[in-house]
């Protein structure tokens, strides 16, 4: 990040603009509408500054900008179009130690404007540190357009009530609790509505309610919720409410920053990932973990790669919780052979090539493939193998063994859907070999049959 994001509270305090005309204007109304007690320093009031002086007060300075005019100053604006006023007011600025901002010379700002979404209380500012106005504009109409005008006024209820709520819910926890079944329930449906009386009198039994409640210890509950295969736009709009939601996130090795950084910010974060044979944390006590940390009353969020119950050891983990009796749900996710096949232009099924798809583990255990060969080289029917890289020659050897023909097409996916894809396609023959020169990692997915072969006309994913 470029700029530090700050919400500065200028009611009474002295600022200093130089310059008239739009961008001036601009300005000079933010700054009048924050309580400022400014000064604009300009000959003449253009037009759009006279309109604003029947609205606000302020003071004009038609005199030259000394140095002493900006003591006791806390920010300076320059938009003169003579651009020697603008420097003149950096050199004073800077002198004084006074943060100062010239229009359109990001080299001579201290500081930057953002573009602002205006539901006072409620305040969205936008920047992208001047590399795309546009982009930002377009960001700025999307929220003008989505969020309710009304929602000011939600702001302003909830604070009206923040003191009281503070003293009668001490504990942090179920007062969050208490914020979120507001801002989720009736209550805030009637603020928006503008139905006031009735919010305040849903606000009180709802308060009763939270006070009774908070003698009781709190109900935890698990998320146990699938991620994708690591794009974060694959995520489900489900698995978004609860990372959003959730009080402290388990995570492991295949759970990418850009999925990470949509847990709500002030949720702890344990990681528990393992590599093939290192595991940090055992999958006992992962499962132990979850119940005691529900037992203390938190939504805990237990993020999977793919899908939870796709050779994510989901199953296990939350009978344990099922066996302690502690809440849970469990929220699926698209598995790495969908999200995989998908962004490398494999379809897993096709009329004339496979009617039949099945998932298995290329996991060994004791160095040996523990797979059903025969029922894996049926024909039409594509097989996509898990955890398989580390195995790749002794899987394709297995099909060749087992009757398959070495010239039965196969592809291998490295980190699909993300940035850094790779593919590569092959036959039974050919793809360990290819695979080893070009070094590839895991997380890898191979997909076995001949759908491989439609990539060719299929692949659509830029990345690669
Ligand atoms: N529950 C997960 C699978 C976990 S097992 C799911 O439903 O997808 C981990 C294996 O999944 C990896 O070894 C790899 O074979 C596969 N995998 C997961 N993400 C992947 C990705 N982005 N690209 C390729 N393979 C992936």
């Amino acid at each position: 990040m470029d700029h530090l994001p700050i919400f500065l509270e200028v009611r009474g305090k002295r600022t200093l603009l130089v310059g008239d005309g739009v961008m001036a204007a601009r300005k000079a109304d933010w700054l009048l509408r924050t309580g400022s007690d400014l000064t604009i320093v300009t000959p003449n009031l253009g037009e759009e500054l006279l309109r604003l002086a029947k609205q606000f007060s302020f003071t004009h300075q038609s005199t030259p900008l000394q140095q002493h005019d900006l003591r006791d100053c806390v920010l300076a604006f320059g938009c003169a179009e003579d651009d020697s006023l603008n420097q003149q007011l950096y050199a004073f600025a800077k002198k004084q130690g006074v943060l100062v901002n010239i229009a359109d010379q990001t080299e001579h700002c201290d500081f930057i404007m953002p573009s602002i979404v205006d539901r006072a209380p409620l305040t969205i500012a936008i920047s992208s540190a001047g590399t795309s106005p546009l982009l930002v504009r377009q960001l700025k109409a999307r929220f003008e357009t989505t969020i309710p005008a009304a929602f000011g006024q939600l702001a302003e209820f909830a604070g009206s009530y923040r003191d009281q709520i503070k003293a009668e819910i001490p504990d942090l926890t179920q007062r969050r609790r208490f914020w979120e079944n507001m801002i989720d329930g009736p209550v805030a449906e009637y603020v928006l509505a503008n139905q006031l009386d009735e919010a305040n009198s849903m606000m009180t039994s709802l308060l009763q309610r939270a006070t009774t409640d908070a003698k009781e210890p709190l109900r935890g509950e698990v998320y146990l919720v699938g991620t994708g295969p690591g794009d974060p736009d694959l995520l489900t709009f489900k698995a978004l409410r609860l990372m959003q939601r959730a009080d402290v996130v388990l995570y492991d090795r295949l759970i990418g920053e850009g999925i990470l950084n949509l847990v709500r910010r002030d949720a702890e974060r344990i990681y528990v990932g393992k590599k093939r044979d290192d595991h940090a944390v055992s999958q006992l006590d992962i499962s132990n973990m979850l119940v005691s940390l529900a037992s203390e009353g938190k939504r805990v969020l237990r993020l999977k790669g793919g899908d939870p119950f796709i050779f994510g050891r989901g199953g296990e983990e939350i009978e344990t919780l099922s066996a302690q009796g502690v809440a849970f749900q469990v929220v699926p996710g698209v598995t790495a052979a969908a999200g995989c096949a998908s962004y490398a232009g494999i379809p897993l099924t096709h009329r004339d090539h496979a009617q039949s798809c099945v998932f298995v583990t290329g996991h060994q255990k004791d160095g040996r493939l523990n797979l059903n060969w025969p029922a894996l080289i049926q024909p039409g029917q594509t097989v996509v193998i898990y955890m398989g890289l580390m195995a790749i020659q002794a899987i394709c050897d297995g099909f060749m063994q087992h009757g398959a023909t070495p010239e039965l097409e196969a592809a291998i996916i490295e980190n699909g859907t993300k940035a850094g894809q790779r593919v590569i396609t092959g036959t039974l023959a050919t793809l360990a070999d290819k695979a080893i020169k070009a070094d590839f990692k895991s997380p890898a997915l191979i997909i076995i049959g001949s759908v491989v072969s439609l990539r060719s006309k299929l692949s659509w994913f830029a990345q690669e």
